[in-house]
């Protein structure tokens, strides 16, 4: 199927200190566990793999930073050549300046060997802070690294941080713009949604991956937390309706060949009562989710799902490229 297989799949790495959250990072948005069983999760001592089957397919391996100082025992050419991002997971619980000296080493061995692999920090656990303290600790931390990298001449290397903790959404806002980042099809979906939005004045569109929740795209409004929330809860409901009334059960495949109509759409009140969402499914991966405005009504509804197999219709294009 066009839409399920793209050449060159995003492929991650997780990598930081024992302890740090890498199994439970990836437990929870790729595998579904309930962020407090994975207290029981053993450490990691060993590179694992694993493998994401959905809209694009999603390669991730973690590896124990010990590792990486000993060559004989790691083939690093096979670990990184095909690598996207490295997502370093930094426990601000625990003593963190051990992970920032090794989060360094590991960035410059990258700098040096595999420029072209994104770094991705994310300062992990940070649901422990307390609310004042959140933001200093992810400035401090921030700031030491980019200092550090300065010192051993590596200030141009650009690495992006998060603000981390599996017990809220944030993991898979920041999941997603890793993940966004390694798409090729980005701006060509980003296009798409802009139009959207402005053709049927919607306040804010994700095109989500169904299955991890991680949203592939979104247009160019400001993103605020409490639209992504809302609109990440409603995938839930696309999939038990789903299930429910069997959405799966039309031959879809034939009508995206034909560009006709597929998918069912819905529109509910969001429960503050003032915003709409509109949910639809666009294929077996992806939904589509758009927060609207104040103001508007569901009689919007057609105009929207016109406009919205029109927006699959291209989607199908883009990724058959
Ligand atoms: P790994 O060795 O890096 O794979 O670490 P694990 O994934 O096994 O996690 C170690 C411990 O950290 C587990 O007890 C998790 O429950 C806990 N943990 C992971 N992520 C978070 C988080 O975001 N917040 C808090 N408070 N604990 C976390």
């Amino acid at each position: 199927a066009p839409l399920t297989r793209r050449k060159g799949n995003p492929k991650l790495l997780f990598m930081g200190l024992r302890k740090s959250g890498k199994s439970s990072v990836q437990k929870v948005v790729f595998q579904k566990m309930s962020p407090a069983d994975t207290l029981f999760l053993e450490p990691t001592t060993r590179i694992e793999k694993a493998s994401l089957q959905s809209f694009v397919t999603i390669d991730t391996a973690e590896l124990p930073t010990s590792l990486l100082a000993s060559p004989p025992e790691l083939d690093h050419h096979a670990v990184f050549s095909n690598m996207g991002a490295v997502i370093w997971i930094l426990d601000v619980q625990d003593d963190y300046l051990t992970s920032i000296a090794s989060l360094i080493e590991t960035t410059v061995f990258l700098a040096e060997h595999y420029p072209r692999i994104n770094i991705d920090v994310f300062i992990h656990k940070i649901d422990g802070l307390s609310e004042e303290y959140k933001y200093d600790t992810f400035r401090e931390v921030r700031q030491r690294v980019q200092d550090e990298l300065s010192d051993v001449g590596h200030a141009d290397k650009s690495v992006s941080y998060y603000q981390t903790s599996i017990f809220d959404h944030s993991i898979f806002e920041a999941m997603s713009k890793v993940v966004q980042k390694l798409l090729p099809q980005l701006p060509a979906m980003e296009t798409l949604l802009n139009k959207l939005c402005s053709t049927c004045r919607i306040q804010k569109a994700y095109l989500f991956d169904t299955s991890s929740k991680i949203y592939v795209a979104t247009d160019a409004s400001p993103t605020f937390l409490r639209d992504y929330e809302v609109c990440s809860d409603y995938v839930d409901v696309v999939v038990d309706i789903k299930q429910i009334y069997g959405w799966q059960q039309r031959d879809k495949t034939q009508a995206v060949e034909d560009g006709g109509e597929i998918g069912e759409s819905m529109v509910t009140c969001d429960h503050s009562g003032d915003t709409y969402i509109y949910a639809r499914e666009i294929n077996d991966h992806l939904s589509l989710l758009c927060v609207m405005g104040k103001g508007s009504s569901a009689d919007k509804r057609v105009l929207i799902d016109y406009n919205v197999s029109i927006l699959q219709t291209a989607l199908v294009k883009v990724f058959r490229v």
